[in-house]
C-alpha cells in the first residue's frame, strides 16, 4: 500500500507495528484544545457502549436513543453505531470547556486518535502483528509536542489493550461477514435487528436471553445462564458467540433436539427455495434472449 485511498486524506500512507515511535501529546492548554471533539465522526464498539452507559448510569436502550445514530457499515449488510453530535451541530455531546465529560470511559476511537488501528491479529494466530497508521490533521497540534513514545506505549497509556480485547469478537464477526462475500439478496430486517440488539443493546439482549423463547431453543445450565445474565461484559461476549452460531453456523451453544430438527428443515427449505428461484430466473433470461428466434 503506497498511497492513500482518498486524495488529501490525513491518514499517512505507511503501516506500522506497535514498536513504531511517534511524536505526540494531547494536553489541556494546547491551542487546539477540543477542536477534534467539535466535529465528530466516531463509530462505537459494543464495549464502548457498555462503558458509556455505565458511566451515565442509564440502560443501553436509553443510551442508544439519546447519544447515537445507527449506520450501515458494509453496503447495508452490517449494522453500526456512531456517536450522535449535539442537535443542529457537529460537536460531541460530551465535550465541555474542560474537556471530555466521560473521559474515564471515552470510546475506543477517541483513545486511539491520532493512531488508527488497521488490522488486528486473530486470536488463533501468533505470527501476524497488529498494524496501525498515523492520522495527521492540520488542526491537531499534538504532533508538534516534544513527547515521543511507541504506539504500544501509547496504547497502554490510553487503556486500549482492554478495549481491544473486549471488542475482538465483534471485529472478527465483521471481518468474517465481509469475507464471506455478498449475501444472496438483502439480509433480512430481522437479522440486522438481531445483530444490532446483540452487539449494541446489551440490556435488551439480556431480556432476550432470559426469555422463555430463548430457553425453548437453547439448552444452558442454570449456573451458566446466571453468570451470563449478571455481568454486562460476559453477556456481551456470549452475544458474539451467539451471533457466530446464528450467522455462520459455528455451533457452541447447545440447542434442544426439536429446535435442531426444525432448524435443519428451515435451512433445507431455504436452499430449495433459492435453487428454485435461480432456476426460474435462468429460464426467464433464456426466454428473453432466445424467445423471438422460435
Ligand atoms: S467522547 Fe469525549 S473525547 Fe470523544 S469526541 Fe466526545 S468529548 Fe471528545
Ligand atoms: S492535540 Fe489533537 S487530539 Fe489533542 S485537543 Fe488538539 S486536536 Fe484534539
Amino acid at each position: 500500500m503506497n498511497d492513500t485511498p482518498f486524495p488529501g486524506s490525513p491518514v499517512m500512507p505507511e503501516m506500522f507495528d506497535g514498536g513504531k515511535t511517534i511524536q505526540f501529546q494531547c494536553r489541556k492548554g494546547i491551542a487546539c484544545w477540543n477542536v477534534c471533539c467539535s466535529n465528530i465522526d466516531i463509530s462505537l464498539t459494543p464495549y464502548d457502549i457498555l462503558r458509556l452507559k455505565e458511566h451515565l448510569d442509564i440502560t443501553s436502550t436509553e443510551f442508544l436513543d439519546k447519544y447515537t445514530l445507527p449506520y450501515e457499515m458494509e453496503m447495508d449488510s452490517i449494522a453500526g453505531v456512531k456517536l450522535r453530535p449535539v442537535a443542529g451541530g457537529s460537536a460531541c455531546q460530551f465535550m465541555t470547556p474542560d474537556g471530555c465529560s466521560v473521559y474515564a470511559d471515552r470510546p475506543t476511537a477517541c483513545r486511539y486518535y491520532p493512531v488508527a488501528l488497521l488490522s488486528m491479529r486473530r486470536q488463533d494466530e501468533n505470527v501476524d502483528r497488529d498494524s496501525y497508521a498515523l492520522v495527521k490533521e492540520e488542526h491537531c497540534l499534538g504532533h508538534q509536542e516534544p513527547k515521543s513514545l511507541t504506539i504500544e506505549q501509547y496504547r497502554e497509556e490510553q487503556g486500549l489493550p482492554e478495549y481491544d480485547e473486549l471488542a475482538r469478537g465483534w471485529r472478527q464477526l465483521i471481518l468474517k461477514k465481509k469475507s464471506s462475500g455478498p449475501t444472496i439478496g438483502k439480509p433480512s430486517k430481522r437479522s440486522l435487528q438481531l445483530f444490532f440488539m446483540t452487539c449494541y443493546d446489551v440490556d435488551r439482549f439480556r431480556e432476550f436471553v432470559a426469555s422463555e423463547g430463548f430457553q425453548d431453543v437453547y439448552q444452558m445450565p442454570d449456573e451458566e445462564q446466571l453468570k451470563i445474565l449478571s455481568d454486562d461484559s460476559t453477556l456481551m461476549l456470549f452475544g458474539f458467540r451467539f451471533l457466530r452460531q446464528v450467522m455462520f453456523g459455528e455451533m457452541s451453544i447447545s440447542m434442544r433436539e426439536e429446535s435442531v430438527a426444525a432448524r435443519r428443515s428451515r435451512v433445507a427449505e431455504k436452499h430449495s427455495r433459492l435453487e428454485r428461484e435461480a432456476a426460474e430466473r435462468l429460464m426467464r433470461d433464456e426466454n428473453e434472449m432466445y424467445g423471438d428466434q422460435e
